[in-house]
């Protein structure tokens, strides 16, 4: 075969024409196919994953499914606008925010930018949301406590400061309220707050913004919202948003406090991401790395040695179970993750037992390290005490005769119960709870009929407050109960007893 000059160079140039084709395909590419948020983009070789792609009009997505000869790219902003074969340019980065102390008292949405209505946020400085957790020698063990002011929680469940604690039950169980208090309870601890709002309606949003607000909790409170109405996409990256901003605290050295209500609404919204980039599904639909979506969240959360700063972040993620069913996918998985389990029950909640916290079900793995000995004096007995209550109850329904122990383990789990009953909004200070709590380990409250119960409490702290504040310090002081200030307890609870119950 005899091929002349003209059609060498013609080739050669037509090759070169392709090759330079190719190259554009590196970094550039064509949609090929879009809606429901989710586009698919021909091109973009080169592309990351989680990076930030541009599409025109300066709408952003996220590569989130990488193919052999196109990625599936999720969209940060409104799709109505991108058609078929519009070019997709690449970024070289992944999703940053902008992050620092102008973000405090602020209500911002997943990509850091205000939704409050007070202007735009100063800030110098920005992070990618997505990192690797520290590694485990840049850690130490947790040992402050960070108190949630919830009696049942701090006695019982101990949380302490760079630990991961769930907060899981069915709907309308007090699981918002919980960590609301929580945050409200952290007032001039030196503990900022993140609050990180997944699906939830904004109305309600709304309504925890304002409550904070009036408890004088915004200010060391920042709120990254992405509600139901949102994007599945910035639901996705909401609560990596939070973090990313709780993470710029830990590295100055400070104690964070991050919430995210709730996880189970995250796992759907990535649900929804996945099933509409054709991933394979698995379990309950969810895709095989659903896993990994809490995981590396969770494991941001830490506390650093002092070398790297000392600062730490809890985590208080937040599932909902349906009929209590705490074996389902997500719900084991998160409980598997974290350090332990605060377990909320409909039962409790509609018998007025508020907040409606299971003891026997809810754990804290790492907590009692971190409680001061004071509040581990007066509650060791605590858990075990409800945890025969319970079981007494169970039986102590047929009516049957009862002997006498039996009967007053009943009247103390009972009594004991109605003193961890509280109030939304009302944190209880923690020298509060150790004499509140002294009065059920020494069985002051014997003789005080049920329900004046809560009386017998307000009055006692009352009493204590006005006339032995001595006491009260030196306790703080010690921060144990020496035998010298149980014995002066003692005296003192069993005389105001004696005239209470007259
Ligand atoms: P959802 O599943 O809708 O998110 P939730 O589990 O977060 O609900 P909350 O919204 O915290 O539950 O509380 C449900 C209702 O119970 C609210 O009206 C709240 O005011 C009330 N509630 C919560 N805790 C207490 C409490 N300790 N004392 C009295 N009422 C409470
Ligand atoms: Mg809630």
């Amino acid at each position: 075969m005899k091929i002349n000059h003209n059609e060498i160079s013609t080739l050669i140039k037509e090759q070169i024409k392709q090759y330079s084709q190719k190259l554009e395909l590196l970094d550039t590419g064509k949609v090929m196919s879009i809606g429901d948020g989710v586009a698919v983009v021909h091109g973009l070789k080169n592309a990351m994953l989680s990076e930030l792609v541009v599409f025109k009009d300066d709408i952003y997505g996220m590569v989130l499914n990488l193919e052999e000869d196109c990625v599936g790219v999720v969209l940060l902003g409104d799709d109505s606008q991108i058609k078929e074969d519009d070019i997709v340019t690449r970024t070289n980065k992944i999703i940053e925010i902008p992050v620092g102390d102008g973000f405090l008292g602020r209500v911002v949405n997943a990509i850091g930018k205000p939704i409050d209505g007070l202007g735009p946020i100063e800030s110098t400085k920005t992070r990618p949301i997505e990192r690797i957790a520290y590694g485990v020698i840049t850690r130490k063990s947790v040992s402050v406590p960070l108190q949630t002011g919830i009696m049942a929680i701090d006695s019982m469940i101990p949380i302490g400061r760079g630990q991961r604690e769930l907060i899981i039950g069915d709907r309308q169980t007090g699981k918002t309220a919980i960590a609301i208090d929580t945050i409200i309870n952290q007032k001039n601890k030196n503990v900022k707050c993140v609050y990180v709002a997944i699906g939830q309606k904004a109305s309600t949003v709304a309504q925890v913004v304002e409550k904070l607000r009036i408890h004088g909790a915004l200010e060391y409170t920042t709120i990254v919202s992405s509600t139901a109405s949102e994007m599945a996409s910035l639901q996705y990256i909401a609560p990596y948003a939070g973090i990313t901003l709780a993470e710029e605290w830990m590295e100055k050295g400070e104690d964070v406090l991050i919430v995210y209500d709730d996880l189970s609404k995250h796992a759907v919204a990535y649900r929804t991401l996945s099933l509409l980039l054709r991933r394979p599904p698995g379990r309950e639909a969810y895709p095989g790395d659903v896993f990994y979506l809490h995981s590396r969240l969770l494991e941001r959360s830490a506390r650093l040695s002092k070398e790297y700063g000392g600062g730490s972040i809890t985590a208080l993620p937040i599932i909902e179970t349906l009929a209590g069913d705490i074996s389902a996918y997500i719900p084991t998985n998160v409980i598997s993750i974290t350090d332990g389990q605060i377990f909320l029950q409909t039962e409790l909640f509609n018998a007025g037992q508020r907040p409606a916290i299971d003891t026997g079900l809810s754990v804290s793995r790492v907590g009692s390290n971190a409680q001061i000995k004071a509040i581990k004096q007066v509650s060791g007995t605590l858990k075990i005490e409800l945890a025969n209550y319970r079981e007494m109850q169970a039986f102590a329904q047929f009516g049957s005769d009862l002997d006498r122990t039996t009967k007053e383990t009943l009247e103390h789990g009972s009594k004991v119960m109605e003193m961890l009953k509280q109030p939304q909004y009302a944190p209880m200070d923690v020298y509060d709870q150790i004499l509140v709590l002294f009065a059920a380990r020494h069985r002051f409250i014997k003789p005080v009929p049920i329900h004046r119960i809560k009386e017998y409490q307000t009055s006692l702290l009352d009493m204590m407050h006005a006339k032995h504040q001595d006491l009260i310090e030196n306790i703080k002081q010690e921060q144990k109960i020496t035998e010298e200030i149980e014995n002066k307890l003692k005296e003192i609870y069993q005389e105001f007893t004696n005239q209470f119950v007259l």
